[in-house]
């Protein structure tokens, strides 16, 4: 019985230091900005407008999304496509659910399914036919990167190219269980495009989408190999499009990383996602107005104009 009892505290012993060392509110240091970087020059055009899209949520606590967050405390993990209407061509950022989410659901890691639930709304297709735009008429969806959440609304719209860079059509070429769901989409058709060595917030090359200034898109390796953050400029607006770099917006603020246990789950390289969020952070410091809006978190957008009622 002795035995036992000095088994069973060495086991709670054990475990209470593998808490402590994986949810202790750990915050990351902010480095010092270049003080070279300025606001970049946009030119969006006057009915340049933007629309969220809320497609559904995972359902999950704020401990598992950030270091610090308290356990217990009820996190909706939004999944939300943003529709920016442009003169040169419509684009979604990412896609968020769509009409196959349960199959693609009962596809995922045992230890993700046992550990998420999710709730549907109403897929990107079905709200942008709902609001007169043709789903096929749209120039491309413009993804964050190629994780099942970010392109499960593909299914719904054959045709329209997904636009990445080469490294995340490597990634999704590629064997790695978490490419698998965009891996076997059949009619799912990739559009790489390169960076340009142009300069942009810090980072050393950029892709200006429109030519304008108004969406510029940045590489930002780490959760998977060809993440990327993308910069939303409107009149009168400056948006970045984080992805999962943060799944929260605490990420950036605090800043802090997600717990170990979540991050060997979703991210490929946990040390550059490290960095990405330091450079985040330094520019949300440096440059408040620009809104920070991590891909499943529908705060900082809460006022941004739907496209269905
Ligand atoms: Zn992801
Ligand atoms: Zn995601």
């Amino acid at each position: 019985m002795r035995r036992f009892f000095k088994w069973l505290g060495g086991f709670l012993l054990v475990l209470l230091v593998l808490n402590v060392w994986m949810f202790w509110p750990v915050r990351l240091a902010v480095p010092l900005l270049d003080a070279s970087i300025d606001l970049p020059a946009a030119h969006p055009p006057p009915d340049m407008a933007i629309y969220a899209l809320p497609t559904g949520a995972m359902h999950s606590q704020a401990v598992f999304a950030y270091r610090g967050g308290t356990p217990g405390e009820h996190r909706d993990f939004t999944m939300t496509a943003y529709l920016v209407r442009h003169p040169r061509g419509d684009l979604l950022i990412d896609s968020g659910f769509g009409t196959q989410v349960d199959a693609q659901f009962a596809r995922l890691p045992m230890l993700m399914q046992v550990t998420s639930t999710y709730s549907k709304g109403t897929p990107a297709a079905r709200q942008l036919a709902a609001a007169g735009i043709e789903p096929g008429s749209l120039a491309g969806v413009l993804l964050t990167h190629a994780h099942w959440d970010h392109v499960s609304g593909m299914t719904d719209l054959p045709g329209v190219p997904a636009w990445l860079p080469e490294a995340e059509a490597a990634f999704v070429h590629g064997d790695l269980p978490m490419a698998a769901i965009a891996h076997s989409m059949p009619n799912l058709a990739l559009r790489p495009y390169a960076f340009a060595d142009t300069p942009y917030l810090g980072y050393a090359r950029s892709f200006d989408v429109w030519g304008d200034g108004s969406i510029v898109v940045v590489p930002a390796p780490g959760h998977t190999s060809g993440s990327v953050v993308i910069f939303v400029t409107l009149p009168g607006a400056r948006y970045a499009f984080v992805g999962d770099i943060v799944w929260q917006s605490e990420g950036i603020e605090r800043p802090a990383e997600r717990p170990w246990i979540s991050r060997h789950l979703v991210d490929l390289d946990g040390d550059q996602v490290r960095a990405q969020i330091e450079h985040l952070a330094a520019l949300h410091q440096r440059f408040p107005q620009i809104v920070m809006v991590p891909a499943h978190d529908a705060r900082p957008t809460a006022a941004m104009p739907r496209l269905t009622p």
